[in-house]
């Protein structure tokens, strides 16, 4: 067909293929809340998991994750308000083992591209034990 840009096949099945094999990966978070990847758990329940960031970027670098697989914040529910309630709950416990509860502490949830989101299974940030070197928000 004149004009028509059609896509070699080799690239085609290339794309395809990709796309599949993502989907079908099971997420790094999924895999540690199902102990089949390491991590450094510091706190775990029927809802929830928290670990150790393995690139710490403070002192304390907490993520809590829901034990469910959820994409991010564009994918919640109604009916999820209450575990993001309880992550929140978690995140003030946790900031108080660390011994960072009075200090102070930052709570992050990237969403997207635009705010450098990497995985995408819905997790808090919980950050501290120094001054924030950029205000946000
Ligand atoms: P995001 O960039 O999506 O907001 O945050 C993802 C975070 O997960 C990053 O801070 C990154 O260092 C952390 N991370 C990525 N892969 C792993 C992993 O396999 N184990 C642990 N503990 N943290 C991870
Ligand atoms: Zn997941």
């Amino acid at each position: 067909m004149e004009g028509a840009v059609t896509m070699p096949f080799g690239i085609h099945l290339y794309s395809t293929l990709k796309a599949k094999f993502k989907d079908m990966s099971p997420c790094i978070f999924c895999k540690i809340v199902q102990n089949e990847a390491p991590a450094n758990i510091v706190y775990r329940d029927g809802q929830v998991t928290a670990f150790r960031d393995i690139h710490p970027a403070a002192p304390t670098h907490i993520l809590i994750v829901p034990n469910r697989h959820i994409d991010s914040v564009n994918d919640l529910r109604p009916e999820d308000e209450a575990l993001i309630g309880h992550l929140h709950t978690v995140a003030g416990q946790l900031a108080k083992q660390e011994g960072i509860a009075e200090s102070g502490y930052r709570l992050i949830t990237n969403t997207g591209p635009n705010a450098g989101q990497t995985v995408f299974h819905l997790h808090l940030h919980l950050l501290g034990g120094g001054q924030m070197k950029f205000k946000m928000g």
